[in-house]
């Protein structure tokens, strides 16, 4: 297989741009909400930066951040989880980018302590196995990152209890497709609850 060209850090926070531009078009990205990283290299991310709207976010806007200290450079600070994006990229050289939603369905399960089962075939293809529930810890804490990184094993998604989904993928296309991917089995799953509660 023929090897990628590595993309400059500008060309993959364009790319985040677009991605999260088309994750706001799903209804995924409530506000300001979510993030979205890439590796850049083997020294360092770039990450959607803090509290910033998607809509008139710039390339130039996104923090690089190095993997060794979390030492930031850019105009804005990196986002509230990017010590979560951090353990991942260290703990998994297989992963070049992370997508993290509150998309509905799949939050809703998180709500409700349930892991994601492999109730569709596609669940396997994209994540590898059921999606596991990472346990609750604040937002932007080291032990929310630890909670995500177990619940992650070697699969490509986990969902975070009370929160969201996380997808990790080897390109920003794959962590997409994994993202929308669970979103559509949790919503399906949960229609099927729905149903069996009735029967
Ligand atoms: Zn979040």
């Amino acid at each position: 297989m023929k090897k990628q060209p590595r993309l400059t850090a500008r060309v993959l926070a364009a790319q985040i741009i677009r991605a999260a531009l088309a994750l706001r078009a799903q209804r995924v990205l409530p506000g300001t909400l979510g993030n979205i990283s890439a590796r850049v290299d083997a020294a360092r991310i770039v990450i959607t930066p803090s509290s910033r709207p998607y809509e008139t976010m710039r390339a130039q806007d996104l923090p690089i951040v190095a993997l060794a200290d979390g030492a930031v450079t850019g105009p804005f600070p990196p986002s509230v989880e990017t010590l979560m994006h951090l353990a991942i990229y260290r703990a998994r050289p297989d992963v070049a980018a992370i997508v993290h939603t509150h998309a509905p369905a799949a939050t809703a399960l998180a709500c409700l302590g349930m892991p994601l089962p492999v109730q569709l075939d596609e669940v396997e293809y994209y994540v590898g196995g059921a999606v596991q529930l990472a346990a609750h810890a604040p937002a932007g804490s080291a032990a929310l990152a630890a909670n995500v990184l177990a619940a992650l094993g070697p699969r490509h998604a986990a969902l975070m209890a009370a929160h969201g989904l996380v997808a990790v993928a080897p390109n920003l296309a794959r962590a997409m497709q994994i993202a929308e991917a669970v979103e559509h089995a949790a919503h399906v799953f949960l229609m099927t609850l729905q149903v069996s509660a009735r029967r």
